[in-house]
């Protein structure tokens, strides 16, 4: 999938957690969505051509040269692994509600990418096997469908969210 759709991915992902975090500060929810649009990115930095990698040249090339594409970067249990390891980690809160907001921004980037015909390696490095649930192909029009999809819900979350409409149920007014 192209960043596209991964940004959107992780804007949808951002807005629904920060919606549900009901009583707190404008500043922890944009921690958060802040966190989940980098995380939506992240893992394609394992791709040089991809737009993190051309960002990041020399790091993306290295990472590409030692952890290939859609490996390392792109399995559930290294981010799970990560996860917990920064869970535990003595922060500043707000600084912590960020990297959680990368991870589940990451794990909307997985969720997208196992939709495509080349599928994801869910138990990688236990297994190489790359699991597809999906026939989306990258830049079709497949893709652009779905990203407009992902666009329109995440207008109508954020409508939502100001309360200027009350379409989502999950949503509280
Ligand atoms: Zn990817």
């Amino acid at each position: 999938m192209n960043y596209k759709t991964h940004i959107n991915g992780g804007i949808l992902t951002g807005l629904y957690f920060s919606s549900q975090m009901t009583n707190s500060p404008i500043i922890t929810s944009a921690a958060f969505v802040g966190g989940a649009l980098i995380g939506s990115i992240l893992p394609d930095i394992d791709h040089r051509s991809s737009y993190i990698g051309r960002k990041t040249k020399v790091i993306s090339k290295t990472i590409n040269k030692l952890a290939g594409h859609r490996k390392l970067f792109h399995a559930p249990l290294m981010y799970l692994l990560l996860y917990s390891a920064s869970s535990g980690m003595m922060i500043n809160k707000l600084f912590l509600l960020g990297i959680k907001g990368v991870f589940f921004g990451v794990l909307s980037h997985l969720i997208l990418d196992s939709f495509t015909i080349g599928g994801l390696p869910w138990f990688y490095p236990l297994s190489k096997k790359k699991f597809s649930l999906g026939k989306i192909k990258t830049n079709s029009k497949l893709e652009d469908i779905l990203c407009g999809i992902l666009v329109c819900i995440n207008i109508v979350m954020f409508l939502d969210i100001l309360h200027i409409t009350s379409i989502f149920t999950f949503i509280p007014k």
